[in-house]
């Protein structure tokens, strides 16, 4: 469908591409930058400082320092608090200029950037600065004449590593729960999209954060994201990206010093409706599920499976709605789908859909690259999906809807559950049974009934399976950054 014409573009530069170690903008130590780019071209924006092992080190050390002896750790939880909570309101002073840098690094629509991840960025630290100051510990009622209590302390320096299809909310969900416990970070980006992510880190230092306490260092996975899961000096890993890269990062950290490590990896999420649903907001439900952001969710709801007393009449209008989607450039306003990330993904997205055709599903529409510059892919539509073809097993992370049809609920749990992965699921009913039967026997760390993609910061995110290890956001990440240490202490006069 044609994009409506008004651009909205608020005026951006882009003023951070160094490294922030220590609290200072510095070079790489190498002296190389790599180019960033503009999806929905393929151009160049910026040179960026291309960190590696070394630049790894410096930022630890950086880290390790401000931990060890930086006032972050001692100050009150109450003043780290305040912290968080002033770098919210500068976050939210520059959300328009911040909202197009990352538009114009990652291609996702302005006024998603703008008006939903800005928003939830934000909410995130003030949750988070909430939490600051209510960590404790317990009193713990043990056998003998013991006083016993539980600190629970930051667990020292984190290593974060993150990816490109949200900059700023992979950001949000990783820095917000790690300050809040007190712990010093060193941040890798992705190599798709660095700038947002120094942006805010600047605004943070602006806020009050001491020096040293948050280093983003920018560059590649087998380089600088390597040599931050396998450093000795690190203490905690977190990690967003696909499973394949978990494995290596999870061996990485094993083989090191075992630090602990958080995984948030693929998925391959069912979205159910079912054989009540009202069939027009289903397909629409279903249609965001998969469609959002292009496609690049790790949640996205990428296997639609539709009852057959429904499945003609939604598929209708399920393509139908993929095709009124509206392509264009992403600052364009009421365009909903930008160009996905670079070409690599861009390609892979077409050759999973000319499989998809060599396996004898149903294109219904799309198929093929939208106009003839950047990355753009034309909303997609399968039907006739069987769970063995290839486009129903692995993360496509485009926009392809696959659609299958099942014929009741024992049938449909058995199939939705046949993936390697447990993000998430999506269930479309009205009848409460069918929703608790469902809820309760799909294995996925987040199940959507009558919505999707909430991810509002009290709520924990995670995988089941091959989905990951452990959870982010809510009460359940402040686990994630804590040590607990027993404290005993005997109650009378020692028999020794
Ligand atoms: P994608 O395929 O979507 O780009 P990745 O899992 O490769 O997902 O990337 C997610 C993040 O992991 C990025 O920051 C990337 O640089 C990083 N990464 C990639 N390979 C490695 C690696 N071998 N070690 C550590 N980090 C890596």
């Amino acid at each position: 469908a044609a994009a409506a014409e008004e651009l909205i573009i608020p005026p951006v530069q882009i003023n951070y591409t160094q490294n922030l170690i220590n609290g200072q903008f510095v070079d790489a130590v190498s002296g190389k930058t790599f180019p960033t780019y503009d999806p929905r071209t393929g151009e160049v924006i910026a040179h960026v400082a291309e960190g590696d092992a070394e630049d790894i080190n410096r930022a630890v050390a950086a880290a390790r320092k401000a931990f060890d002896e930086g006032p972050w750790p001692r100050m009150t939880a109450y003043e780290r608090s305040r912290i968080l909570l002033r770098f919210a309101d500068l976050v939210e002073k520059h959300s328009d200029e911040l909202a197009a840098l990352e538009t114009w690094n990652n291609g996702k629509p302005y006024e998603q950037a703008a008006k939903s991840e800005l928003p939830l960025f934000i909410r995130l630290f003030h949750y988070y600065a909430g939490w600051a100051d209510k960590i404790h510990g317990l009193t713990v009622p043990a056998d003998g004449d013991y006083h016993v209590q539980t600190l629970h302390e930051p667990i020292g320096v984190a290593g974060q590593i993150i990816p490109w299809n949200f900059p700023l909310v992979m950001f949000a969900w990783k820095v917000g729960p790690a300050l809040a416990c007190g712990n010093t970070i060193v941040l890798k980006t992705a190599e798709q999209t660095p700038l947002t992510a120094l942006f805010v880190a600047k605004l943070f230092h602006e806020a009050g954060l001491p020096p040293g306490v948050l280093n983003i260092v920018s560059g590649f996975g087998p380089t600088a994201g390597a040599a931050l899961a396998s450093h000795m000096d690190v203490d905690k890993l977190a990690f967003t990206g696909s499973t394949d890269t978990g494995k290596i990062v999870l061996e990485l950290a094993a083989r090191s010093n075992l630090k602990p490590v958080t995984l948030e990896l693929g998925g391959k999420s069912p979205f159910i409706v079912c054989e009540d649903a009202d069939v027009d907001k289903a397909v629409e439900l279903a249609h965001f599920a998969l469609f959002f952001n292009q496609g690049q969710c790790c949640c996205a709801g990428s296997r639609t499976y539709v009852h057959e007393r429904v499945h003609d009449e939604f598929l209708e209008k399920a393509k139908a709605r993929a095709v009124r989607r509206v392509v264009g450039d992403p600052f364009k306003k009421g365009v909903e789908q930008g160009p996905q990330i670079d070409t690599e993904q861009f390609e892979k997205v077409l050759r999973y859909i000319r499989a998809g055709i060599k396996s004898n599903a149903t294109l219904e529409c799309g198929g093929d690259r939208f106009g003839s510059k950047g990355y753009f892919i034309q909303p997609t539509v399968f039907s006739n999906v069987q769970d063995d073809m290839l486009i129903a097993q692995d993360e496509i992370f485009g926009p392809v809807q696959s659609i299958f049809k099942f014929k009741d609920l024992d049938e449909v749990i058995r199939r939705a559950n046949a993936t390697r992965y447990g993000l998430a699921a999506g269930v479309f009913t009205r009848n409460l049974d069918t929703a608790n039967t469902l809820t309760r026997a799909l294995r996925a760390g987040t199940v959507w009934i009558n919505c999707f993609d909430v991810f509002d910061a009290a709520i924990p995110f995670g995988g089941y399976k091959m989905s990951g290890i452990g959870r982010e956001k809510g009460i359940y990440s402040l686990n994630n950054y804590l040590q607990v240490k027993a404290v005993i202490t005997p109650l009378k006069k020692a028999a020794w």
